[in-house]
């Protein structure tokens, strides 16, 4: 069976190429925007680390029960460490892993261990898991993904090999999905949004209200811009009370909206330098040019790194509306419209 990605050739060919060579590492990680693909390329590899009926070195059949298992996410030998959108990976779950690590594996050749987002881990949890990468137990393969090697603390970095996933080209994604069956200026806008990337816009397809929502944050945002503090302020507290008092919920949409956000300011940093690369807001082009057009580019790259930090801050756990308001007390400093 192929590996079946959407791009990302060259890390299967290496990966196939540490199999064939039966020179595989301890620990892999996985690194790039989210629906990228890390997740599915890690899954299709530990097919390939414990396949049962591989036609040939470095492959795996899809069919095997192994194989089967993985794709499900059911396998016994897989063991996944993740935390809910919103939370964090705590210590108590790297600690419990490692007691099962320690342990033959039940049936494959491998027992794997994959750590999706482990930049949502909190220090604990990752300081708990440096150990194991510093003294691997034999028969065990570690996959971890991230946003980013930065998002991680450098030991960590440093005892894994490092897979940078890029996101494919925006026309090569919309024209998949125009084969899908998506009307064109959809499908364009979808890839444009997704950036590239296949798992986001299959998202937005299965979840319509996923393009909704987006809506609302890019119109929050412009409101929030032509707003005083007090408004501003005002404005967050609706928000957040209005759409759910459940705080990990509250935390995981506000993840979204910081998301849908850097994606504009994004635009708004290309047209600013007018780089020529196509923009991820097709459908706010005039949005998009009132900022770049009102602003400095390098005032533009600091309310970008603003919203990035408060992104981070939020997904490591600090208070929402201080952090958002803080960010709105940042972007007031720069901002003349
Ligand atoms: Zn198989």
């Amino acid at each position: 069976m192929s590996w079946n990605l959407f791009g990302h050739e060259w890390a299967a060919k290496l990966l196939r190429g540490h199999l064939k060579s039966q020179n595989v590492r301890h620990a892999y990680l996985f690194t790039g925007l989210e629906g990228v693909g890390k997740r599915t390329l890690a899954l299709r590899f530990a097919q390939a680390l414990d396949c049962t009926s591989a036609p040939e070195p470095g492959e795996f059949c899809g069919n095997c029960r192994a194989c089967r298992l993985i794709e499900s996410e059911s396998y016994p030998d897989l063991h996944i460490v993740e935390a809910e959108r919103g939370t964090q990976v705590v210590v108590d779950q790297v600690r419990q892993l490692q007691r099962q690590l320690a342990l033959a594996p039940y049936e494959g050749r491998w027992r794997i261990a994959l750590f999706p987002a482990f930049d949502r881990a909190n220090i604990y949890a990752a300081n708990a898991l440096l150990k194991t990468l510093e003294e691997p137990p034999s028969k065990v393969i570690m996959l971890l993904t991230a946003r980013s090697a930065e998002s991680l603390l450098p030991t960590i970095v440093s005892r894994c090999e490092v897979i940078p996933l890029r996101a494919p080209p925006i026309e090569k994604l919309a024209q998949a999905l125009i084969e899908d069956g998506i009307a064109e200026e959809r499908a364009r806008l979808l890839a444009c949004i997704a950036g590239g990337c296949p798992g986001t816009a299959f998202r937005m397809i299965k979840d319509p209200t996923l393009l909704e929502q987006r809506t609302e944050f890019l119109d929050d945002l412009m409101s929030l811009l032509s707003g005083n503090w007090a408004e501003q302020c005002n404005l967050i507290r609706k928000r957040l009370q209005a759409n759910s008092r459940n705080i990990k919920k509250q935390r995981s949409r506000t993840i979204e909206m910081l998301d849908a956000w850097i994606s504009l300011w994004r635009d708004v940093l290309v047209e600013a330098y007018a780089a020529e690369v196509p923009i991820g807001n097709p459908d706010r082009r005039d949005m998009v040019h009132r900022l770049a057009s009102s602003l400095a580019p390098e005032s533009v790259v600091y309310v970008l790194q603003r919203i990035e930090h408060a992104l981070q801050d939020i997904s490591r756990n600090a208070n929402i509306q201080l952090t958002l308001e803080t960010l709105m007390l940042d972007i007031i400093d720069v901002q003349s419209f």
